[in-house]
């Protein structure tokens, strides 16, 4: 599901990347337009960033086999750069795939490439349709860095993605029941003396992050882990996180507060925010 959208439109290429991916997958966020100044190839409409967790097995894989079909739908899309990133268990290596369009790299087109400067590319894949001869100068720069290609006003190719993604749907994240309303949203939760913030979304995905969110208004945009929520009558939801696989426990309270349990042994308290 499309998050977070800015003001300006997306090229009709990475609308219909969009529509392919929520389709098939409506639990992965996707981040694609935004209000940023001085704008960047994403407010201006030509990225996508698709959010899946390197170090979670699960997400890793199906990242991985999501850049397989973009790479081979290639003649179809006419994307000009990827960046995503792998996990060995202790380490995330980031790597790009560059296509056309003034891309390029030691490796090759079409093949991963090291990004070595990278250090943010662990928990989405980012496509762009930028054209480096489209590039504008001066104010223009400011607020209008690229200029949309002709790729970037490709479309056709949304049906093929789809007949390719649900190939893999044995390992998306699972489709989650509705959760209750009472915990939508931003919870503290402090377990061991430490804080966290939870985020809880009515489709059934948790995420959590050691940062206090600066604004409650937005939902979470870079989880530390994410996992899938269920509700266990009408007082209670369990988590079960992705990365850890720990399973948590939250009891409905009086709307501002849930008491809860760390793998059914250790305490953990919520506050709403
Ligand atoms: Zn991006």
């Amino acid at each position: 599901m499309r998050r977070n959208l800015g003001s300006r439109d997306q090229c009709p290429a990475i609308d219909e990347l969009a529509s392919a991916i929520e389709s098939v997958f409506p639990n992965i966020t996707l981040l694609t337009t935004n209000n940023v100044s001085p704008a960047t190839r994403h407010t201006v409409g030509l990225a996508i960033d698709i959010m899946l967790n390197v170090t979670t097995a699960r997400e890793r894989s199906l990242a991985h086999s999501m850049i397989d079909i973009f790479v081979s739908r290639h003649a179809a899309m006419l994307w000009s750069d990827l960046i995503y990133s792998d996990y060995d268990g202790h380490a995330i290596s980031y790597f790009h795939v560059p296509a056309r369009a003034g891309y390029g790299g030691p490796r090759g087109m079409l093949r991963r490439n090291p990004y070595t400067a990278d250090t943010r590319h662990g928990d989405h894949i980012h496509l762009d349709y930028v054209d480096w001869s489209l590039k504008t100068t001066g104010t223009e720069f400011q607020r209008n860095p690229y200029l949309w290609s002709d790729a970037a006003r490709t479309t056709g190719f949304r049906d093929t993605l789809i007949a390719d993604f649900r190939r893999l749907t044995g390992i998306a994240p699972a489709p989650q029941a509705p959760l209750p309303t009472w915990i939508h949203g931003w919870w503290q939760v402090t377990w061991r003396g430490d804080s966290y913030y939870y985020f809880f979304e009515p489709n059934g995905t948790a995420g959590y992050t050691h940062t206090r969110p600066s604004n409650p208004a937005q939902s979470l945009r870079w989880p530390q882990d994410t996992g899938g929520a269920w509700a266990i009558g009408d007082g209670s939801v369990r988590v079960q996180w992705n990365a850890t696989g720990s399973v948590e426990t939250f009891q409905r309270g009086n709307g501002s507060f849930l008491t809860g349990a760390w793998n059914d042994r250790e305490r953990l308290t919520a506050t709403r925010f």
